[in-house]
């Protein structure tokens, strides 16, 4: 498998620290907002990464953070006269709602910064102790930038063509030995949340808090550091200065970096205004059309935002559920019979389809290539299945269109409608089952009906039910 690593700007042989396992961390997003379709790229794209990972067999550590202590975050705070806090933790609540609609599947470890400052301590006195960092009179901690031989070695830039990036925090620059300095460790301002430590009373820097969670939950060299391009510069640059400084091993072997999701050619962001939440493309579609859009482009280019790809993308995945439902019905009423023998040459035919996708997604995570391959399958399957064939060879069918599609994070299954005849009959069967003790098949066919949002109760008058 070949992934685009932008230390090298190439496409490398991903070859892990350790067979069968990728250790593997993306950048979260701060949380003083609901996330708008922008932060949603990366939480897409690379959950379709680790998927395909799985897929093809590695057990894979996935963590992402959640940045819950910053300066917006604290504004907002301020804005709304409650606690920083409160503020990330609703966040983050309505973060997760949004990328299980999403389909994105939980981290193997959210962990948060607030949760995580003792280790932060610990690494920025480590890169005092090796002379990498410095506290300035004001308790304020440096990182001494030019002491890090191999600083910009992630984004290709000189020293001297950089300029501070806009998320750097910059409290008292004049007490800076050098402009290229960064802060590890700001003082508190009147109001803010602050934690002790030797320097003073205050809060971590964004970059020291990534260094630090990836080092503990991942350990100090990990297989791919992911997040949007946007973060290569200083963040991802400064997360390398200060974990190869403090542990002397390389961070990270892989970057993979996610172009932008742009509007009218411009980056999609807070602060141009010109975004979308997830939760406003929601009330228009299901978020599988706006998965299935990211995942329309390769990672790496730029994605242009609206409402016609936004169309083409749901006629696309319609094509792919359509195709689905028509094999479930066809399987509804499949015959249980041998496969025929050009039944077996067409699935071995169809195989070839599973071999494309496969071979696009190991090329750099090429999603574009690989839903091409999935409308192919599907092309194959509604031009070669009828309710005549064999249960086996539809099932197959359905199963290899599932399989790709779960990869993607697209979900083919419908919900099958339970009819009140079907309901009445469990019904029965449940007092049968209750009737000769046998408790266990009795709860099995509630949770079953629970499941199907049927909910029942147990009156004076018998057994009453209600969809939910
Ligand atoms: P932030 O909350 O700004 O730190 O962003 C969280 C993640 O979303 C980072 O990986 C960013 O690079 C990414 N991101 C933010 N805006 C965009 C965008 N317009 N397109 C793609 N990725 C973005
Ligand atoms: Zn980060």
């Amino acid at each position: 498998m070949k992934v685009f690593n932008t230390l090298t700007r190439q496409k490398e042989e991903f070859v892990p620290i350790e067979e069968g396992k990728v250790r593997m961390y993306v950048c979260g997003p701060t949380v003083y907002n609901l996330i708008h379709i922008g932060n949603a790229r990366p939480m897409i794209v690379f959950d379709t990464f680790r998927r395909f990972l799985e897929y093809i067999g590695y057990e894979v550590h996935y963590v992402s953070n959640f940045t819950d202590v910053d300066d917006k975050i604290i504004k907002k705070a301020v804005q709304e006269g409650v606690d920083a806090g409160e503020i990330a933790s609703r966040y983050i609540e309505e973060c997760k709602k949004d990328m299980e609609g999403m389909n994105v599947l939980p981290a193997t470890v959210h962990p948060l910064a607030t949760q995580e400052i003792d280790g932060m301590i610990e690494m920025i006195a480590s890169l005092i102790e090796k002379g990498y960092a410095y506290a300035a009179s004001d308790g304020t901690v440096y990182y001494r930038t030019r002491k890090f031989a191999d600083y910009g070695k992630l984004s290709h830039k000189n020293l001297e063509d950089l300029q501070a990036g806009h998320r750097e925090i910059q409290v008292t620059g004049d007490l800076k030995e050098d402009p290229f300095d960064f802060v590890l460790w700001k003082p508190k301002k009147e109001g803010e949340p602050a934690w002790d430590s030797p320097w003073c009373q205050g809060r971590p820097g964004w970059h020291i808090e990534c260094s630090v969670m990836s080092k503990k939950y991942l350990g100090e060299t990990i297989d791919i550091h992911a997040g949007g391009e946007d973060l290569i510069f200083p963040h991802h640059e400064n997360e390398i200065a200060q974990s190869e400084a403090a542990s002397g091993k390389v961070f990270s072997h892989y970057w993979m970096h996610n172009g932008f999701l742009n509007i009218n050619n411009q980056k999609m962001s807070k602060s141009l205004n010109n975004f979308f939440t997830v939760r406003e493309i929601a009330e228009k579609y299901d978020l599988q059309v706006l998965r299935f859009f990211m995942l329309s482009a390769h990672y790496r280019s730029p994605l242009n935002f609206s409402e016609d790809l936004m169309e083409a993308a749901k006629n696309g995945l319609e094509r792919i559920l359509t195709a689905a439902a028509q094999l479930q019905r066809f399987l509804g009423a499949g015959k249980a019979k041998d496969m025929s023998d050009k039944e077996q040459a067409l699935l071995q035919e169809s195989e070839q389809f599973t071999q494309k996708f496969i071979r696009a997604m190991e090329d750099d995570c090429n999603t574009a290539d690989a839903i091409a391959a999935v409308f192919e399958l599907v092309k194959f399957i509604n031009t070669n299945v009828s309710a005549q064939n064999a249960k086996t060879y539809l099932q197959t069918l359905y199963d290899r269109l599932h399989e790709l599609c779960d990869v993607l994070g697209i979900i083919i299954e419908q919900e099958e409608e339970i009819l009140d005849a079907d309901i009445e009959q469990l019904i029965a069967q449940r007092q049968q089952a209750r009737k000769d003790k046998d408790f266990a098949r009795a709860d099995e066919i509630r949770d079953e009906l629970a499941q199907k949002g049927i909910l029942l109760k147990d009156t004076r008058e018998g057994v009453v039910w209600q969809r939910i």
